[in-house]
């Protein structure tokens, strides 16, 4: 994360990218958590651990048509077609490389 808001200028700024990453992380933690849930406490730890990770991994290779309608979602409506999202006071641009328009005007 080393953009910086054109409005604020926090560091509090993800990208679309990171916006889907993080939704794929909670997707597997919720399955690694729906795993947890079913742990019969007679089977070795460490192999569940190791199986319930494989299966929470493979679910976030295969996107589930929810998971992807979710992330579209995101996008649309907290990105509006920005790349970046300021955390912080919520204004939306394009990353500065290739930053053309800027939905929110600086303050100066
Ligand atoms: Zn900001």
């Amino acid at each position: 994360m080393g953009t910086q808001c054109l409005i604020c200028e926090s560091s509090a700024v993800i990208d679309r990218q990171a916006a889907r990453s993080i939704v794929l992380a909670i997707g597997a933690l919720r399955e690694f958590m729906q795993a947890w849930k079913t742990l019969k406490s007679e089977g070795e730890p460490a192999q569940w651990l190791l199986h319930s990770l494989s299966d929470a991994m493979s679910a976030v290779t295969h996107i589930h048509p929810d998971v992807q309608s979710f992330i579209a979602d995101v996008e649309r409506y907290q990105f509006g077609g920005f790349d970046c999202l300021c955390l912080r006071c919520g204004a939306r641009f394009d990353a500065p490389s290739r930053a053309t328009s800027v939905a929110q005007p600086a303050s100066q």
